[in-house]
């Protein structure tokens, strides 16, 4: 899942940035609100974190703007202290969630995850193929009544594969929403993790839930192989 924060307050975005990263999450961040919406605009984002206070171009406008362009990216707004009026606004700008500063970081992560399973309106919060069951609330993995640990980094990848389970994924398509702008490594890496994952879902149960599309990429088999 890949989230974009929109703040100008650097120790606050880098916070947000490597609490969310280590949660399984890739992060990027824009530091005004031009910025931020060229970057909700060129790149898929499952949810945005967007501050109210911007130079340039403040996050009521952003947001607007890209309501107004047909842009349904779940918006979670950081309004400030006391800032009654800002919620209501942030609410009629087309934000669909408000968290006042400070906030805690679990209280941000629990919201943005239920934006995500929200925001598509068919994320259920378990996905199953077959006798592979990932749990998105609990961050759980289970094949059978195995359950198998996993790394944020192998879960991010799963659950983008299980919730399109049956359709071939690029490897530029997986890396483009597991992991962020600040990763300039190969594709090679996604062959990695896909190993890691076989070994850990299928190998021990001689399955073969994961299944390499020559020329495409990866395809996660919808009866779980
Ligand atoms: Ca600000």
């Amino acid at each position: 899942m890949r989230i974009l924060v929109i703040e100008d307050e650097e120790v606050i975005a880098r916070a947000v940035q490597r609490g969310l990263r280590a949660d399984g999450f890739a992060v990027d961040i824009a530091g005004d609100g031009q910025d931020g919406l060229w970057m909700a605009r060129e790149h898929h984002y499952d949810a945005i974190v967007l501050d109210i206070l911007l130079p340039g171009m403040n996050g009521f406008r952003v947001c607007r703007q890209l309501r107004e362009e047909a842009n349904w990216t779940p918006i979670l707004m950081l309004t400030a202290k006391d800032g009654e009026l800002d919620e209501a606004e942030a609410l009629d700008t087309g934000a669909d969630d408000y968290l006042v500063k400070p906030f805690s970081y679990v209280v941000l992560v629990a919201r943005l995850r239920a934006l995500i399973r929200r925001g598509a309106g068919e994320r259920p919060s378990a996905l199953r193929a077959g006798s592979l069951l990932l749990d998105r609330a609990s961050h759980r993995c289970s094949r059978g009544d195995v359950d198998i640990s996993l790394t944020p980094r192998e879960f991010s990848i799963l659950e983008l594969l299980m919730s399109r389970a049956g359709e071939a994924l690029s490897k530029r398509e997986i890396i483009e929403h597991v992991w962020d702008e600040d990763f300039d490594g190969d594709g090679n890496i996604v062959e990695v993790y896909v190993g890691y994952l076989r070994r850990k879902l299928d190998a021990p149960f001689g399955c073969h839930s994961l299944e390499t599309v020559r020329g495409v990429g990866y395809r996660l088999s919808p009866d779980g192989g």
